[in-house]
C-alpha cells in the first residue's frame, strides 16, 4: 500500500559542485565560506520567481539570506514550488504582514531574567548562545534576532547566562539554542558544556541544531569527543521534509548516535512543503531510519511576514489522526502550538475520548471503532464464588 523506502532513492554526492574536492567539501568552514547568500548567488545557478527576486532584496533588512552549497544541491531548480526552496529563498510575503502577528510570537523577551536565558518553564530554561546559523528557515521564529539583519545586536554572556543557572537550583534542564549552538567552536563548545556539567542541579543537557541538516559536515570526530566527554548530551534537529534526508544527513546522525547522543526531531508544519499525510509519513519513516525520534510537530508561529508559509492547524490534527495506529508509535511527532504570546508549547490532538463519566471512558480507537474502559469508581467489585474466604488469604 504505502511504497518502501530505499536508501537508494536518497540524495548523496556533491551536486552542482562536482569539481571541488571532497576534502574541500567535507570542510564545514568550506561550506561556511562558499554558502550563497545574494540574489547573484542564486541567480548564477537557477531562475528565481519574480515573487523570490523581490523576496531576496528585501531579506537583508529581515532576515539574512544565506544556503550552504550542500543544502542548496537538495533543492528542485526546475520546480517553483519546491518544498526546500520555500523553506530558504525568501518570498515577496516576507514584506507583508497579517494584524495577528508579531516579531516576537511565543513572547521570549517577557521571560528573559538575563540577555540569552528565556526562563518560562519552571525546571527549564532556554539559553541562547548566538545568534548566527549556518543557513536561514524563512519562517524563522527568532528572526528578530538571529542573523542581525534588524539590528537587534544580540551579544550573548555565556558567564551572565551560567550564573543565572548556577543560581537558579530548580533549573534541572537546560536547552541550548540560538541561532544555531553548534556554530560555536569546538573550544567554546567544550568549554560552555563543561561548566553546565559542573552545575550539579542541571541534569539534562540538549541542544537545538539545524546543523546537521544544513552543514552535516560539522559533525566532526572532534565534535563528537566532547559530546561523549560530557555526555549524555541530547539533541534536537529540524527536518520538515523527506528530502532533506541525505546520506551526509544519516551520517552525522550515525556519528551522533554512536557518540551517544539521542536525536529528536522538531519539524514545523509548513505550507507545501509537509502539509501533506503522505510526505509526513515519508518524513518520519526516513527519520526511524536514520535513529531519529520524531519529537515534535510545531504549528508555525505567527512570525510576521509567515502567512504563506503557515499551514491549517487542522490540516496538523488531520496529518497525525492519519499515522496514529497506522505506523510505528516511536515515529509520530506530538502537534503542539507554541501558544501565541508566551503560554508555552500546547499539545493538539486528535479526539479519541468520547465521554468521560463516573462509570467509563468511551473512546474511539484509530479505526473510528468504538471501546469502553469501565472506570473503578463505577464497577462493581464481588467476591467470585469459587475464591477462598478473603480472611484465610490476610492471615
Ligand atoms: C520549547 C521550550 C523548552 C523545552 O520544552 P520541552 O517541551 O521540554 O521540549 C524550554 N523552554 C522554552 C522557552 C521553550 O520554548
Amino acid at each position: 500500500m504505502y511504497p518502501i523506502d530505499s536508501l537508494d532513492n536518497w540524495h548523496r554526492g556533491q551536486g552542482l559542485w562536482p569539481d571541488v574536492a571532497a576534502e574541500d567539501w567535507n570542510n564545514w568552514k568550506w561550506q561556511l565560506k562558499n554558502r550563497l547568500t545574494k540574489l547573484e548567488h542564486l541567480e548564477a545557478h537557477m531562475q528565481l520567481t519574480a515573487d523570490e527576486r523581490v523576496g531576496c532584496l528585501f531579506a537583508k533588512d529581515k532576515l539574512a539570506l544565506a544556503i550552504t552549497p550542500y543544502f542548496f544541491n537538495l533543492i528542485d531548480r526546475e520546480d517553483p514550488d519546491c518544498p526546500i526552496r520555500r523553506q530558504v529563498i525568501p518570498r515577496a510575503g516576507e514584506m507583508l504582514t497579517a494584524p495577528e502577528e508579531m516579531l516576537d510570537p511565543v513572547g521570549e523577551e517577557n521571560t528573559k531574567p538575563v540577555d540569552g536565558i528565556v526562563h518560562r518553564y519552571p525546571d527549564r530554561v532556554l539559553f541562547l548562545v548566538t545568534d548566527r546559523c549556518a543557513a536561514y528557515c524563512r519562517y524563522c521564529t527568532r528572526s528578530r534576532l538571529v542573523s542581525n539583519a534588524q539590528d537587534y545586536n544580540f551579544h550573548p554572556e555565556f558567564e551572565s547566562g551560567l550564573q543565572y543557572i548556577r543560581e537558579h537550583p530548580e533549573i534541572r534542564d537546560v536547552l541550548l539554542s540560538g541561532g544555531d549552538p553548534l556554530l560555536l567552536s569546538d573550544r567554546k563548545l567544550d568549554h560552555l558544556l563543561g561548566e553546565l556539567r559542573q552545575i550539579p542541579h542541571v541534569e539534562f543537557i540538549r541542544i537545538g541544531s539545524r546543523i546537521p541538516v544544513f552543514l552535516p559536515q560539522r559533525i566532526t570526530p572532534e565534535l563528537c569527543e566532547i559530546f561523549k566527554k560530557h555526555g549524555p548530551i541530547w539533541m534536537s534537529i529540524h527536518v520538515n521534509h523527506p528530502s532533506e534526508c541525505t546520506h551526509a544527513l544519516r551520517d552525522a546522525c550515525e556519528q551522533l548516535t554512536y557518540a551517544g547522543v539521542p536525536i529528536g526531531n522538531q519539524s514545523v508544519l509548513l505550507r507545501q512543503v509537509n502539509d501533506d499525510a503522505e510526505i509526513m509519513r515519508s518524513l518520519i519513516h526516513r527519520l526511524l531510519m536514520m535513529r531519529v525520534r520524531p519529537y515534535y510537530l510545531y504549528q508555525c508561529d505567527l512570525i510576521t511576514g509567515s502567512a504563506h508559509l503557515r499551514a491549517d492547524p487542522r490540516k496538523g490534527i488531520e496529518i497525525i489522526q492519519s499515522l496514529r495506529g497506522h505506523t510505528t508509535g516511536y515515529s509520530i511527532p506530538q502537534f503542539v502550538i507554541d501558544a501565541p504570546g508566551g503560554g508555552g508549547k500546547v499539545p493538539i490532538n486528535p479526539e479519541y475520548i468520547k465521554e468521560i463519566t463516573d462509570e467509563a471512558i468511551v473512546m474511539r480507537n484509530f479505526s473510528g471503532d468504538e471501546y469502553r474502559y469501565p472506570l473503578v469508581a463505577g464497577a462493581k467489585v464481588e467476591k467470585s464464588a469459587d475464591a477462598p474466604e478473603l480472611e484465610t488469604l490476610l492471615v
